[in-house]
């Protein structure tokens, strides 16, 4: 029996645009979450810093010139089922078909671009306060959830907006707290929380070279938070070296699912009890 046998799901919780900021910012429902769990605010993102490329390289554990999901976004293509990389959302149906698999996103492109034409993930897509009730009424409704993938997108906006590390941006990732600690609190009246790997993180930062942007190679728009929490983490794990590619890793891990051996996402080292 591994540490990772009592996980029956993985939820992803994507902050877009909350870098490395989230530690400046009060957010009492992650440092709750994440208090017998593991994190890092110096996890590093794939370049460039952009949203295509990161959420692609976190959903399907390579670098962007190898999954491509900024090419479809910008062509306005589907991703065709038959890419030379599989998100998470294929590789899990593969190898289970009747998985119940989720994304909610604010930022649609995601949906097309970023994971394949499948008609067994549920897609929806809509402002961040309309995509909480709905991801809500989904959990209820789906005891057998297995992969629920979640992107927010107004902390991006408000880095955008006011400049990243700014009072409005921090404010904004506030708000993202609010919602996650929403999410959360349904899992935990659903009876799923203690049986969900959680992971908590961010495509990309911002103000790296510009204060109102992000995209380049520098440290503001490199680094990211990321925190993960469920049955058989570690209590402060060493998350040294972390990149946004290992996230795929850690969910098919944590699914019971080989991790691919040409993949650049690899299993942190010691995130998971009596493991590495
Ligand atoms: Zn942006």
């Amino acid at each position: 029996m591994t540490s990772t046998s009592a996980i029956k799901r993985v939820i992803i919780l994507g902050i877009d645009g909350a870098g490395a900021f989230v530690k400046q910012a009060p957010t009492p429902h992650i440092d709750a979450l994440l208090m017998e769990g593991s994190q890092t605010d110096r996890a590093q993102t794939v370049f460039p810093s952009n949203s295509g490329e990161c959420w692609g390289s976190l959903l399907h554990g390579v670098l962007p010139e190898k999954h491509e999901s900024h090419l479809h976004i910008k062509m306005d293509n589907e991703r065709p089922i038959s890419s030379p990389t599989s998100s998470l959302f294929q590789i899990l149906s593969e190898a289970k078909p009747d998985s119940k698999m989720a994304s909610f996103v604010c930022w649609r492109p995601i949906q097309s671009g970023v994971i394949e034409n499948n008609e067994s993930v549920h897609k929806f897509a809509a402002p961040d306060e309309a995509l909480v009730p709905a991801i809500a009424a989904y959990i209820r409704s789906t005891p057998d959830l297995e992969l629920l993938f979640v992107q927010l997108d107004d902390v991006d906006a408000a880095g955008h907006r006011h400049g990243y590390g700014s009072e409005g941006h921090l404010l904004a990732i506030s708000q993202a707290d609010g919602q996650i600690g929403e999410i959360c609190q349904t899992l935990l009246d659903a009876g799923m929380l203690a049986e969900s790997l959680i992971i908590i993180t961010t495509d990309h930062g911002g103000g790296g070279v510009d204060e109102f942007d992000h995209g380049s190679d520098q440290p503001g728009d490199m680094t990211i938070f990321w925190g993960c929490r469920g049955p058989g983490v570690a209590a402060n794990a060493d998350l040294a070296g972390l990149t946004i590619m290992d996230t795929a890793a850690v969910a098919l891990h944590a699914l019971g699912l080989p991790i691919p051996g040409d993949w650049d996402g690899k299993l942190p080292e010691g995130l998971f009890r009596g493991e590495g």
